[in-house]
């Protein structure tokens, strides 16, 4: 079983933030001490142009950073901020990804607080949803490996024997009449996306499905949920069906 502590993660996440501001502002130092010693007039105003630049990135690094703080702790941010939010921290988050593979942290931890975030700008952000507006989409790792029904493309095949998350998850949603789509990957999501149209996504995936999917899908919302995987990735996966059950009430404003 996978070691998850949330409250690590956001520490990395914000680690990782800060290490980008470091770097930045030793470049920024190092150019100043350049033209200090540097006699040539154009060289003067090239290097002052790139050191306005790296100070404006520093700037909005570190109000990005407060806003994030704020958002993970669970602190009010102003709504006019959230649109900003979003799309910096989509921005950012390929650089995250890179800088954690050279300063050796778990990617995994960074795609949980990426999910996290993009989650609470999501509720912060989205209007109420219908059931119908609503698309709840599960990977079929979720199902036994021994089971024999073949559930991907229709889901009234599941005999409810109750061996894995999928008997619950159906329960989940006929309860509130939302659609539930189990996909064998991101290529079969995205034709779901695309044929059913939704105003609202609740994914259950791996960490780096959730991010790509979120990435993936720019104009529909995505509540994103990780899976748990007892046995590894990608077999006899599950799924907090209490958590799909939160996600539904939130997007249809009942939580
Ligand atoms: S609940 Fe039972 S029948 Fe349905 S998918 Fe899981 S193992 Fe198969």
């Amino acid at each position: 079983m996978e070691n998850i502590n949330i409250n690590r993660d956001k520490r990395l996440f914000l680690c990782l933030m800060l290490i980008i501001v470091i770097a930045i502002s030793m470049i920024t130092f190092t150019l100043f001490f350049i033209i200090r010693n540097s006699g040539i007039n154009l060289y003067k105003i090239i290097i002052k142009t790139i050191i306005l630049l790296t100070i404006i990135i520093i700037v909005f690094l570190l109000f990005l950073s407060y806003l994030l703080a704020r958002l993970i702790n669970n602190k009010k941010v102003p709504n006019i901020f959230i649109t900003f939010l979003e799309r910096s921290v989509k921005l950012i988050y390929p650089v995250m990804i890179f800088l954690s593979s050279l300063v050796n942290i778990d990617k995994d931890s960074i795609r949980r607080v990426f999910s996290q975030i993009n989650n609470k700008i999501v509720i912060l952000k989205e209007p109420k949803l219908n059931p119908e507006d609503i698309l709840v989409i599960a990977p079929h790792c979720l199902q036994k490996s021994f089971c024999k029904h073949k559930i991907t493309g229709n889901i009234d095949n599941c005999h409810k024997c109750g061996a894995c998350d999928i008997s619950d998850l159906i329960d989940v949603c006929n309860k509130y009449n939302v659609k539930l789509e189990i996909v064998t990957g991101g290529t079969l999501a995205r034709r779901l996306i695309k044929d059913y149209k939704p105003r609202g996504i609740i994914a259950i995936a791996c960490e780096r499905d959730l991010s790509s999917g979120i990435l993936d899908v720019k104009k529909v919302p995505v509540i994103a949920i990780t899976n748990e995987r007892p046995e590894g990735p990608c077999k006899n996966t599950c799924v907090n069906t209490r958590n799909v059950e939160d996600s539904i009430k939130l997007f249809m404003r009942r939580l």
